[in-house]
């Protein structure tokens, strides 16, 4: 049966109840009472660094709206230490933000997005999911969750897709950002935790790698601990762009777009070759060196050199500094989003287990996890593969022990599903699936080949965005559901430390919103599956989730919502609440069952698209310090918008010469896929063969629309760091007229 769009949209009954339309302005309402000033203690919306915040506020929940909120950074807690960037510092902007929905909204038969009741809404959407599980079957519906989702809200979104919708499809938007990091290190560690030591552990090594990661525009409060570090080691970095980061470094390596994996290897050649490697330690610790040492010695120096653009001397320089009494490789975004980010990690993996340093005294490998629960995210069930705990949706023991938490029958809860590029592609009659629910993501500007995830989306049968505001993702929704924001609810997340820590409500929603955990409750409800799905609120989830991985490899069940507020968070795995948490991983043994690390052989291969006559630049993608991800939040701050308006293309002078742009002019960049008019700031910071612009924006200037969706074969990142692009001068007019 193919069940037309025109049948789902909204039947009259289910249209905007009177009393929703006269609501009052909430601006408007007095101020019943006012009580005194009250500080709490919690964590900024965005990023992984999760710095901790004091929020002040001098209402009363019958205030409405409350007063401003008044936010500082939090001196006590040990990870930012009293620092904050200019995104956390406006984050009080978002709460009473007057672009916030606060009423869900339905398309009507016209097209328009219009008012309804929350039953309303909720039974429209649990109808339409009935109608299309039952003429489609169950693996017709899917949902796509977020980083920035709580561990409670994560959880329970991985159990209601299984036990409730019954279907196999959940991905969230992590998989875009630490999924080969994550891959890499439970192929080489056995398990995967972002940094498997805290970060005061960086400020202590002496030689610090950073590879493709720009902290001080990412995550600003981190240089705190780099700057220590500097002051008595050396600090490499490794990205074709001289970044901020780049700049404060004593070696910048600005190798060629996509040849990371190249240096990485050659890096370990030269190891050998000088001896630095660690035998004792690779002899005890670690398998599988002869393999690795063969690949890499296929490959002379020489060569490296002229794949990475990187001087074998340089080469020597760092490989000799990494074999300092302690050292670091944290990597980033840049050598991870691309379609061979897994086997990159691996040779970082090898490289630093050769080193002997992993497990070592502030020494090993790390990933700069980037989404600001984008680690519990991964761990609590919300990826295609993976259960709460890290346990395999395929493994039939792990299978047992989730469903006998969820009180179903292993046989019940479906398989492996598809990852999250692969499942917006799939949107739609062609693909299969009919209905998405979007939870915390704007998969509208954060996927690569963006215009075809667009034309995906609208090709549903029914769309349901849950957000706080409406976003690039929402513009064809059937329903948008308003939810609570971060300090308006409580729940755990985790940081890229694998610190538990925990945010808390201190401050009122506003009326007319729900908690994403109502509203997966209400619909679990509506779906017959309610009483798997009644809590008395988030500490409750977590109680569930606790018991879920118990046993697993992010083991949670000695984690309580008092002891992570006394002790400033709790590091898993924690198996019993008399375990204090573990802060550093790895320093007896790995998480493989003999205890030793893997040494993986990898090879590099090229991008998925390299430059080429016809479209003969590099393009590459990346972050302002005034923006976060898609930008769906950080486009609503006035401040923010006002000190970056807009995304522009970065340009070497030498190739705006030869393009014929100057500073604030317009360049129109094409790839195969699509084309953006950026405006250009010309800079000596950037290759001559190389563009890059942020991803933060959607619409006609969105970086995405270049992007080439080429996958990581086991993480399947999208390859968001290099395309081929080509690029012309445009007059300031025709921009203007761009419809
Ligand atoms: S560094 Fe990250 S967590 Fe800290 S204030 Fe900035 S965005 Fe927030």
């Amino acid at each position: 049966m193919d069940s037309g769009r025109s049948e789902l949209l909204t039947p009259p009954e289910l249209l905007t109840p009177p009393e929703l339309l006269t609501l009052p302005d909430p601006l408007a309402l007095p101020i019943l009472r006012v009580v005194d000033a009250v500080t709490t203690r919690t964590h900024c919306p965005y990023c992984a660094l999760q710095c901790g915040m004091e929020v002040t506020t001098t209402s009363a929940v019958e205030t409405m709206p409350a007063p401003r909120a008044d936010i500082r950074p939090d001196p006590a807690f040990p990870v930012n230490r009293g620092q904050m960037c200019i995104k956390g510092f406006t984050s009080g902007d978002l709460l009473d933000h007057p672009g916030r929905l606060t009423a869900p909204l339905l398309r009507t038969r016209a097209g328009r997005l219009a008012p309804a009741s929350w039953d309303a809404a909720l039974d429209f959407v649990a109808e339409r999911l009935v109608r299309l599980r039952d003429a489609y079957g169950p693996a017709a519906l899917a949902a796509f969750g977020s980083g920035a989702l709580t561990n409670e809200k994560a959880y329970l979104l991985g159990k209601f897709v299984r036990v409730a919708l019954r279907s196999p499809h959940v991905d969230y938007n992590g998989r875009y950002c630490m999924s080969s990091a994550a891959a890499g290190q439970n192929k080489a560690f056995g398990v995967d935790r972002g940094l498997p030591f805290p970060v005061s552990d960086i400020a202590r090594t002496k030689t610090l790698l950073l590879w493709g990661a720009n902290s001080c525009d990412t995550m600003p409060p981190l240089m705190q601990w780099v700057h220590e570090q500097r002051a008595g080691g050396k600090l490499i970095v490794v990205d074709p762009r001289r970044t901020e980061t780049a700049r404060v470094a004593d070696l910048h390596l600005a190798l060629t777009p996509g040849s990371d994996l190249a240096l990485a290897n050659g890096l370990l050649h030269l190891a050998i070759e000088e001896k630095l490697v660690a035998a004792d330690y690779v002899a005890r610790r670690t398998e599988g060196f002869e393999a690795v040492r063969r690949a890499v010695l296929e490959v002379h120096p020489a060569h490296v050199e002229r794949q990475t653009g990187i001087s074998i001397e340089q080469q020597l320089r760092t490989v000799r500094w990494l074999a300092a009494e302690s050292s670091m490789l944290l990597s980033g975004r840049g050598p991870e989003q691309q379609s061979k980010g897994v086997d990159t990690v691996l040779a970082f993996t090898n490289l630093m287990l050769a080193l002997g340093k992993v497990g070592q005294p502030a020494s090993g490998y790390g990933c700069i996890t980037g989404q600001g629960n984008g680690q519990g995210g991964r761990e609590m069930g919300q990826k295609a593969d993976q259960l709460p705990g890290y346990r395999l949706i395929e493994d039939p023991e792990h299978r047992e022990a989730l469903a006998r938490v969820w009180g179903i029958d292993a046989a019940q809860l479906p398989g492996k599903g598809k990852s999250a590029y692969e499942l917006l592609d799939a949107l739609g009659p062609e693909g299969g699936i009919r209905a998405l629910l979007v939870f915390g993501s704007n998969v509208a500007v954060a996927s690569p080949n963006a215009r075809h995830i667009e034309r995906r989306l609208a090709s549903l049968e029914l769309l349901v965005v849950c957000d706080a505001f409406e976003n690039d993702t929402s513009a064809t929704a059937d329903v948008i559901l308003p939810v609570a924001q971060w300090a308006e609810e409580e729940g755990t997340m985790t940081n890229l430390e694998g610190r538990v820590i925990s945010r808390r409500q201190v401050h009122a929603a506003p009326r007319g919103v729900k908690t994403d955990v109502e509203i997966i409750c209400a619909l679990a409800e509506r779906l017959g599956e309610g009483a798997r799905f009644r809590y008395a609120g988030s500490e409750a989830i977590f109680d569930e989730l606790r018991r879920a991985t118990a046993g697993a490899k992010a083991d949670y069940s000695g984690i309580t919502y008092e002891r992570i507020r006394r002790e400033q968070g709790v590091f898993w795995p924690c198996p019993a609440e008399d375990h204090a948490g573990t802060p550093r991983m790895f320093l007896e043994r790995f998480a493989h069952a003999d205890g030793k690390a893997r040494f993986v052989p990898v090879r590099h291969r090229p991008a998925a698209e390299l430059p080429d006559a016809q479209y003969p630049y590099y393009f590459t993608t990346g972050r302002y310090k005034e923006h976060y991800n898609s930008g769906a939040q950080t486009r609503q701050v006035a401040a923010l918008v006002d000190a970056r308006p807009e995304p522009r293309v970065e340009v070497h002078p030498r190739l705006a010469t030869r393009l014929g742009v100057v500073d604030g002019g317009a360049l129109r960049v094409e790839s195969r896929r699509g084309e953006v008019t950026f405006t250009v700031t010309v800079s000596a910071n950037i290759r001559p063969d190389t563009l890059f612009a942020p991803f933060h924006w959607g619409g006609r200037v969105a970086a995405n629309i270049l992007t080439k969706p080429a996958l990581d074969p086991t993480s399947r990142m999208p390859e968001f760091k290099v395309c081929a692009v080509r690029a012309q001068a445009v007059a300031l007019a025709v921009v203007e007229d761009v419809p």
